[in-house]
């Protein structure tokens, strides 16, 4: 019997065959997906694609940029709704 978490259809499971030839379940993580914007839906730079358990271990320099709606939006997003907004214009 597998653990408890790998029990979970969401893990991908390998079958694998050990040199006394028996078939072994291999479980994998499934690939995370790339953080992406929320406006654009284009893909974020400088964002990890990680589990949240394990952005919590890096360093908070590392887990997006530092400027406001950093880790959400890109910068082109940004810069656009920022000035559409200075200047009062939809
Ligand atoms: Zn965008």
């Amino acid at each position: 019997m597998p653990e408890p978490r790998k029990r979970s259809r969401s893990k991908r499971r390998r079958f694998i065959k050990t040199p006394g030839a028996k078939v072994t379940i291999h479980y994998r993580e499934k690939k995370h997906k790339k953080p992406i914007c929320s406006i654009c839906k284009q893909e974020l730079h400088g964002v990890p694609p990680l589990k949240q358990s394990e952005i919590k271990k890096i360093p908070k320099s590392r887990r997006r940029p530092n400027r406001p709606f950093g880790g959400n939006v890109c910068h082109q997003c940004l810069q656009r709704n920022l000035k559409s907004e200075i200047r009062g214009m939809p």
